[in-house]
Formats: C-alpha cells, structure tokens, sequence
C-alpha cells in the first residue's frame, strides 16, 4: 500500500471551520477519513465538525446534527468498519428547500468548508450545494433568516469530495475508498467456497455487487483464478454467453479441474441489456454441464468488517489531503476530488469525475460499450485482457506464430513474499495463452546449482497458485555467484532459456546483476531478464512497490489491532512491537499509519534519545488524561534494525519504569507472521500484471539480443544489451522496466541492501500529526 502523499501548500491559508460527512452507501474507510479529517484540521489550527447521518444532517442541523469534534472524539476509529457518524439517503437534500435549510444551519454552526465522502451522487449534491451557495445565502438574507455580518462572512463556501465506494466505479481515479477492503471479502469467501467446490467437484456461480461497473468481479477473477466472469462492460450476445462460457468450463473440467468459480457482478447484462441473473448462470451450467452448481450471493458481507490496509492508508492520506485542498480553494477553484492515479494522491476537477462516471453508466444504457470500456482507466482494460489470455489458457490457439514462441524460465530468490505463487500462476498460463513454454527452476539458484532443478510447467499442477501463500516452487536466499555460476549456466544452456523472470527481493536484484555481469563469459545468460520485486522489505532499488510488502502490512496490521484491543481492555497499557524489514522503515511506517501506532523507529533515523523521552512525555500525558476512557491501548512499532541497544525488551522496559504507576508497558513480536498466509487481494492482482508485464517484455526484448547471442566479441557495457536485463518497478506514476545496471551502480546503498532514495518519508509526518508525536529533530 506504499501510497505517497501530494506536496503541502496549506500551512499559511487562513482557518477554517472544517465539516466532514460521510453519505450514500458505506464503505470500509470511512470512518478513517473522518480521523484523519478532524486531526488535520485540528493540526493545522482549523475547528472540526461531525456532519451526522449524510445530508439528513445537514438539512436537520444543530449541535446533535452538525457536532464539534474534538481530537479524542475519533481516538481508536481508524480500524473500524462502517462509518460511525453515520450516513443516510436522504429526499429532501435533492430538492432546493432542503438545500436552503442546510446552508442556514451549516451558517448556525459556523460551518465554512466541507468534506463529502460518499459516491458520485453525494459527490454531486456536494457540488450543486456549492453552486448554488452564493443564491441559497442571498434568500436567507433576503428573508432575514440570517445577518448581514452572516452573509459576508460565509460569502464562501470550500467543498471537497473524497470518493467512498466499494464499486470503484469513480472516474479519474484509480481507487474508491472502500474497494479493496471489499475486494479483500470476496477473494476471502471464494477461497472458502474453492475447498467445498473442490471437495463435492461443485460449481459455484457467486454474484457480487457493481451495478454499472465490473470492478470487483474482474479483480476478483483475477485474484481467485475463477473460470468465467460476467461484467457489465463486456456482455457477449444473449444467444451466445452460454455457449462461451460452456466452452471454457468444459475444457477446464476436461484437464482435470475438479471445481468451477463463476463471478457475476450485479450489474452483468447481455449486450441487448437483458439482466444476466445467477440463477440464470447456474441452470445453465447445470443443463449443459451436468454440475452440481450452487450459487452464492455474497451482499452486504462485502461492505463489512474492518478496512483493509490499502484502504486505511488512501482514507488516511485522502483526508489529509482534503483538508489541505480545502484551505488551498479560494471562490473561484473548482471544487476538488480527492484522487489517486499509480500510487500518488492528487486533485481532479470534481464534476469533471462525476460527469464522466456518468457517462459510464449512460454509455451502458445506450448499449456504447466501446465507449463504456475507453472511459474506464488504462488498468481496468488491461486486467481484462490479462484474465481473458490466462482462463483460456488450455485451450484456444495461442496468439503467437511458431517462431515467436519462447521458452521462458521462472525463479524465486530470498525470503518468502506473497504474490510468488500468483506469479508463477499468471506467467505460466499466460505463456500458455501466447504459446511459450514455461519453466520453472524449482529452490532457486541453489537448486539449479545442486541439481537439475528445472521441471516444464504443467497447467492442472498450478491450478490454485494464484491464491496459495509461501513459494510452491522453493525459495533460497542463493545468489547465482554464492552457488556455482558455471553450472547455472550450462542449465541455461541445456534447456535452451530465451527469457528468465526472477521473482524476489534484494537477493534477486543482486542475482540478476551477477548473470548481467556474466553475459561475456556464458552466452546462455544472453537473454531478456527481468525482476519482478518480490520482498515484504519493499527495499529493491527501482520501485515503490514490492509483491508481498501488502501482504505482510495486513498480516502486521491485524495482529496489532488484535494488541490494541487487548491493550484497551486492560486499560493503560502500550505494546512495543518488533516489526521486520532489514534496514527499511517501510514496513513500519505504514503499519504504524495505519494502526495510529503512536510512533514508529526506524532504521533510516535510528532511536534518538531526546525523541525517545518526547514520546515516553506525551505516552503519560496522553494516559493521564485519557484515565477510565475506553480505547486507550496504544503502540509503539519498533523496526528490528531500528537500534541494536535500544532493543524492543529495553523500549518495553523503560517506558514501564518511566510510566510509573500511569501506564504498563509490554512486548510483542510477531516475527515470522509477518510473511502472511494467504496473498492479498493486492498482492495477487499485482502479481498477474506484473508476470505478464514481463512476459510481454521477454518478447519485445528477445530479437534486440538474439543477434549477439553467439558474438565473439560481445559488450557487457553495450547500453541497447543493458535495457535486456531489467527490474519491474513502479516509479514516478508508472510501471517501468529500469536496466539494472544502473539501478546497480546509481540508486543502490550496497552495504544496507537499500535503494539509496526512500519515498516513505512524508508519510512518516503524516503518520505522526496524526497521532499527535511531536517530533525532535536532531
Ligand atoms: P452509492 O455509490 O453508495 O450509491 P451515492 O453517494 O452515489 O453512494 P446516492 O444515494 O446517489 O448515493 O446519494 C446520496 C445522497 O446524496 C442522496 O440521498 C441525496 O441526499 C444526495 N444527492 C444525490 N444526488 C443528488 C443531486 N443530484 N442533488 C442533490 N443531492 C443529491
């Protein structure tokens, strides 16, 4: 979830009193962009509001409706699902009276800026409050309902929105708040359903929710391995989506696959707009297929339970965000939408994202999928096609001519990382679909070394890869020069590799710079290579994101709020958590943004004293004042490396002698947990893009080396032959493929096996202010 902030320019605008609401359906999140609202307002000097129960509030007002929030009021809320200030529909807001008696009671309250959580028809009520506010005022004034001082002060009014959904279904952004937390529900559900289906060889069809917009069936195809998905963006004819989808179905079950997983969103409609029902999808399945077919409509299970870490982390920044926009807007700013686009929060024009979202929905009611399909982001088509090549992978013709098929080898390096296995998985069948032949080099280059280690990739045998944990193929920490380099070599050379994929983390970026390096002496490492990151560390030079590292966060971030509920219930305590990551913080940071640890060392700053007592100051004040309240447990995330002295037992030891009789303080070590069990949601989605990607770049960079394959006097240094050996990474907004030698000699610290530039940085500040730690600069 390595979500990085947007710059802040807000710190000298004048303050604010500053509302958030949260409306339309909920979604898990929402109840952390209202901490995070509240707190930075407060922080940046701002009064902050409650609006409660959507725009029913707003049009009901006073103190019960529209309430001052104090800082303590959202202490412990970040974990929780729903939203607690509630959020209602509500008839009279849509109608202008209703509208006219919310801005007089948002005037009564003093209310000047407000943040709307909420989908795009909250969005829009958001936005028309906005415009008409400058007329709402003047008829208020006109039938003296309020003062002329009133009416000059609240000349204007500061709107911003933060998208809360769990359908992701709002334009120019890449992410709802709420989404993947759902997301995360239903890969859960389905892999319950995946033992029984395979148990009885059942059938599942599982319906989940997106009226117009396909997201989470997609993702969830993607993240379950299901067999066939139906989303509204993309209906086949009423004549023929049974027959397609039987086709599929039928050859899985004729390679020996024993359970079949049918994902129908909601919406999902025939391209003659005829609703395609589950019931529907079952009996045909049944008809046709002779299988004992069940369905199973997953409903508000997806909106419940406690938000995801991605989520926490977008809803955290988001509302940072959102005040900071509020105080940047003066009369003549469009009202902004909080966004995300390729990890990075920024602001969009509001009604330009409620407009073209609209269009969405418009353009699948006029039967324009084309048209449906161009205004959904780059991603969303391109996980489609991504599902479509890996499902029919055992069956249709592949797309490549003969002599463009390769034989592509994949290996695993260091520590185990979730996403591994769903890598394999998307490499593999999506090589199937393109007509390579897959390979996988099985315990890593200590395997290769040791023994012939190399076994072809069978479709039946990594049938459920994509949502297993650990790595079915081994893993070593083994670099190609700590093993025999030379034998590594003649294997390549034996089965004749044209590509290689190495999937891990900072042993794998050393291992493809050591078989970079030996391109001279064997030609059989004259091949594309690529890395794909794979480390819960998040610490390979050349991206922002590692597979695995959201893994391992929602892994740590679980345990922590199971610490804190512990450490609430016997009041007063705090846990010091020993948290993993080698040298990098990262970990740590974002588990402690999105736990509201109340500090996080890390190896990058070490443990400073004067910070350490800081903290220990503010620990006793806040329990001093926060004696016989509820929620009260709270965290200290220690990075391992953070300090070698200032172990976690000595942090643990010191704060419970400097606590005195205010505060206990214990240890917590959840060591290896940390790896995960299952891969997320996340971490599988990324995997299967992030396999192709590099499968796609194996082809595209094979003709470029293929000429010096056998030269005499091949050039290691040759910058077009460096291009040929690359890292996956996600960098400056984008995927991108970085020559490791650059990476290597540039942007690597060797000794601390860490990128010599973090991006996690600002995070840590925000992190902080939202906690309240008051940070000693050395
Ligand atoms: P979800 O995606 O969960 O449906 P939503 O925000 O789109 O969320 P809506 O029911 O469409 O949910 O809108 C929530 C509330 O926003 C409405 O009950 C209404 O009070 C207000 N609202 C929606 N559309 C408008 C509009 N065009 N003008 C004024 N207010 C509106």
């Amino acid at each position: 979830a390595g979500l990085e902030p947007a710059a802040d320019s807000s710190s000298s605008k004048p303050k604010r009193n500053i509302a958030v609401m949260t409306s339309g359906g909920d979604a898990p999140g929402m109840n952390a962009v209202v901490y995070a609202v509240v707190r930075t307002a407060i922080f940046k000097g701002c009064k902050a509001f409650a609006v409660k129960e959507g725009y029913e509030g707003l049009v009901r007002g006073g103190p019960q409706y529209i309430t001052e929030m104090e800082w303590q009021d959202v202490r412990g809320i970040l974990s929780e699902g729903g939203t607690n200030i509630g959020t209602a529909r509500c008839m009279s807001f849509r109608e202008r009276p209703g509208r006219v008696q919310a801005c007089k009671n948002m005037i009564d309250a003093g209310i000047d800026a407000l943040i709307v959580c909420g989908g795009d028809g909250s969005l829009t009520g958001a936005d028309k409050l906005r415009s008409e506010w400058p007329s709402l005022i003047k008829e208020l004034r006109d039938n003296n309902q309020i003062t002329e001082e009133q009416y000059i002060k609240h000349k204007q009014l500061n709107i911003c929105g933060i998208v809360g959904s769990i359908d992701n279904d709002m334009a120019t952004t890449d992410a709802t708040v709420g989404a993947y937390s759902a997301l995360a529900r239903i890969c859960k559900a389905v892999d319950y359903i995946d033992a029984t289906a395979n148990s009885h060889s059942r059938a599942f069809v599982v319906e989940v929710m997106g009226r117009n917009c396909g997201w989470l069936a997609l993702m969830a195809g993607i993240a379950t391995s299901a067999d066939y998905i139906f989303i509204p963006e993309k209906p086949s004819s009423s004549k023929d989506w049974q027959d397609q989808m039987c086709e599929i179905v039928a050859t899985h079950r004729a390679h020996g696959k024993r359970k079949t997983i049918v994902i129908v969103a909601e919406g999902a409609i025939t391209s003659d707009l005829k609703h395609i029902s589950s019931k529907e999808v079952k009996d045909v399945l049944v008809e046709r297929l002779n299988l004992d077919t069940r369905v199973t409509t997953l409903g508000h299970v997806q909106r419940g339970g406690t938000p995801v870490v991605f989520d926490r982390i977008l809803a955290s920044l988001q509302g940072v965000e959102a005040v900071k926009a509020v105080l940047d807007c003066d009369e003549n700013t469009p009202s902004p939408l909080i966004g995300l686009k390729e990890h990075k929060i920024v602001r969009r024009p509001l009604m330009e994202a409620v407009k073209i979202t609209k269009s969405v929905a418009d353009a699948i009611q006029t039967s324009d999928f084309e048209k449906a399909m161009a205004l959904r982001d780059s991603e969303f088509i391109e996980h489609l096609n991504n599902f479509m090549a890996m499902n029919t992978a055992d069956h249709k013709e592949p797309s490549l001519p003969l002599e463009k098929r390769r034989k592509i080898a994949i290996i695993h390096v260091g520590a185990p990382a979730g996403g591994m296995n769903s890598a394999v998985y998307a490499m593999a069948t999506y090589c199937m679909s393109r007509g390579h032949k897959p390979y996988a080099i099985h315990n890593g280059f200590a395997g290769l070394a040791r023994h012939e280690s190399v076994r072809s990739i069978d479709w039946l045998s990594i049938e459920n890869w994509m949502s297993i944990g650990g790595s079915e193929i081994g893993t070593n920490r083994s670099t190609p020069l700590d093993t025999d380099i030379g034998t590594i070599a003649h294997y390549f050379e034996k089965y004749q590799f044209d590509g290689l994929i190495l999937v891990g983390g900072f042993e794998a970026f050393v291992s493809l710079k050591q078989l970079e390096s030996a391109r001279g002496m064997y030609p059989s490492f004259r091949i594309p290579m690529v890395l794909i990151p794979a480390t819960i560390s998040n610490n390979v030079p050349g991206t922002e994101n590692s597979l695995g590292s959201d893994t391992c966060l929602n892994a740590l971030v679980e345990y922590c709020d199971v610490l804190k509920q512990s450490a609430s219930a016997t009041r007063d305590r705090i846990f010091v958590v020993e948290v993993q990551g080698g040298n990098s913080g990262y970990i740590a940071t974002y588990a402690a943004l999105a736990t509201g640890a109340q500090g996080s060392y890390v190896p990058e700053e070490g443990i400073d004293l004067s910070q350490l007592e800081a903290d220990i100051r503010s620990l006793k004040e806040a329990f001093v004042l926060e004696k016989g309240r509820t929620k009260t447990g709270k965290l200290i995330l220690k990075s391992t490396n953070a300090s070698h002295v200032l172990t976690t037992q000595v942090l643990a030891d010191i704060m419970k002698i400097e606590g005195n009789n205010e505060f206990d303080a214990k240890t917590a070590v959840p060591g290896h947990v940390q790896q995960g069990g299952l891969p997320s949601a996340i971490d599988r989605t990324r995997a299967a893009r992030l396999a192709i990607k590099a499968v796609q770049f194996i082809e595209d960079a094979f003709p470029q080396i293929l000429e010096h394959k056998y030269a005499v006097d091949f050039d290691v240094e040759d910058p077009s032959l460096a291009k040929t050996a690359v890292v996956l990474g996600a960098k400056s907004s984008h995927l991108r493929f970085f020559p490791i030698g650059r990476l290597y000699e540039y942007e690597t610290e060797l000794t601390k096996r860490m990128p010599k530039k973090i991006f996690w940085e600002e995070t840590r500040y925000i992190a902080d202010q939202l906690v309240g730690r008051t940070r000693i600069s050395k």
